[in-house]
């Protein structure tokens, strides 16, 4: 690729196509517009569905087309490149893939990426510089603390955090403290967050930001992943930016590894640069599958949902269950109040804790015949997996208690599976501890 496009990192972006997003005035739904928005058959030789388009370069109809579309690339010429151009910029299959993830949260503009974490990375790398101070709910997945503190700590780059079910005033107090260190870039939030649950109130994180920072206003994004893009819309409470590890709910099969962010179009063009500069484009074969996957998103979720609701319902009454920490069963307090104004269902992954411990969880996960023994979340097949002895292995005990992330401490994500085949599956392993 000529160096000037690689600089840049503009946008290459085919001209938008007819498509029906309402009919009689009535805009159509997610569910109806997964199955065909942004693809036109008329292009692939009427093929239904679109085709894989395995290629790393597109050929230009004329040599005075590539000059025009590398004005668009360069921003020599506002508005973007007419046509594609290369592959580490865009390709039909992800073009097609971000028209439909921005149609969920109602989002102007989308972008895939190859995983979660490089969404998260392509998106923190695009707004911090040295000296910042990156604000964002505690915890975090992870691999984004480590990110956040360890990795961007090596350039200079700080944080500081307020817990995730923090009230206005504490998100105020942090937000303010981090203002008095050093530019404030980012306000970064996971909700829920991985693995506690805990709810953030993304309206009062809005109120605080716009007042603190009336002239130039960091942008909100936050880890939509848990209960996006179904049953969270975080867009509508005030967040700028939502991002996605579509490996989860979104890709729904366990069979993928992808990331997504959407929000609004001013700043999702700084980031296409950044991802244009990287290559952290999600690939063509992915970007196919992911389009597969949200034809089915609304039943997948809905199912996951009922079955959770029920097995919940199911293993609350257990005796040898100490506690269930599952959204669909908050009553009162602040983490209901956010839920209620926040989030419109419950989510299929919760916390299960066992009396007694390790040996207790560990019997119990050995004994699952339905219920896979993997981490991961969000697929069509129901998972359990023990935090503190996986992915929790190498945090802190103290801030493993912090966090709830117990011996006893049983994830969970239910699929799409019988109900009342679950309960019974869960209800004989129960019996084997
Ligand atoms: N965000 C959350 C909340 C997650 O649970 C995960 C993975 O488990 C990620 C981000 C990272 O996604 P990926 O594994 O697709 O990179």
């Amino acid at each position: 690729m000529p160096d000037e496009a690689d600089l840049t990192g503009a946008t290459p972006r085919r001209r938008p196509k007819p498509d029906v997003l309402e009919i009689g005035g009535r805009r159509l739904k997610p569910s109806t517009l997964m199955m065909g928005h942004g693809y036109d058959p008329a292009l692939s030789e009427g093929a239904l569905k679109p085709p894989i388009f395995l290629t790393s370069t597109f050929v230009f109809e004329s040599a005075e087309a590539g000059k025009r579309h590398f004005e668009g690339v360069t921003g020599k010429r506002a508005g973007g490149a007419e046509g594609l151009v290369y592959s580490r910029f865009n390709g039909p299959n992800q073009e097609i893939l971000e028209d439909r993830l921005g149609v969920w949260e109602d989002a102007e503009d989308a972008l895939s990426f190859s995983s979660g974490m490089s969404a998260i990375t392509t998106l923190l790398l695009t707004f911090v510089q040295p000296g910042d101070v990156v604000v964002h709910s505690g915890p975090l997945y992870a691999a984004t603390e480590t990110l956040i503190g360890r990795i961007l700590g090596r350039f200079g780059v700080q944080w500081l955090d307020f817990p995730a079910g923090a009230t206005e005033e504490e998100i105020a107090e942090v937000m303010e403290r981090a203002k008095g260190m050093g530019r404030v870039p980012l306000v970064y939030l996971e909700s829920p967050a991985n693995p506690t649950n805990q709810l953030v109130d993304v309206q009062a994180v809005r109120r605080v930001r716009d007042s603190l920072f009336p002239d130039d206003p960091p942008p909100i994004a936050i880890d939509n992943t848990f209960l996006g893009p179904l049953w969270h819309h975080p867009l509508r409470h005030g967040a700028d930016l939502s991002v996605y590890s579509l490996t989860k709910y979104a890709g729904g099969h366990s069979d993928l590894v992808a990331g997504g962010v959407v929000g609004a179009e001013a700043l999702i063009t700084p980031i296409r640069m950044m991802r244009n500069t990287m290559g952290t484009i999600t690939d063509p074969n992915t970007a196919w599958m992911l389009l597969r996957s949200l034809e089915t998103l609304e039943l997948r979720m809905t199912r996951a949902g009922e079955n959770a609701a029920r097995v919940c319902e199911f293993l609350r009454e257990h005796s040898k269950v100490e506690s269930v920490g599952y959204l669909g069963f908050l009553s009162e307090g602040r983490q209901a109040d956010i839920y209620r104004r926040h989030c419109t269902g419950a989510g299929s992954t919760f916390s299960l804790y066992l009396k007694g411990g390790e040996r207790e969880a560990f019997a119990f996960l050995d004994s699952l015949k339905i219920a896979h023994l993997a981490v991961s979340l969000g697929g069509t097949e129901t998972l359990a997996s023990h935090p503190a002895g996986m992915t929790h292995l190498s945090v802190p005990d103290a801030r493993k208690q912090a966090l709830g992330i117990t011996d006893n401490l049983v994830r969970i994500s239910i699929g799409v599976e019988d109900a009342d085949d679950l309960i019974a599956d869960f209800d004989q392993a129960l019996q084997a501890v």
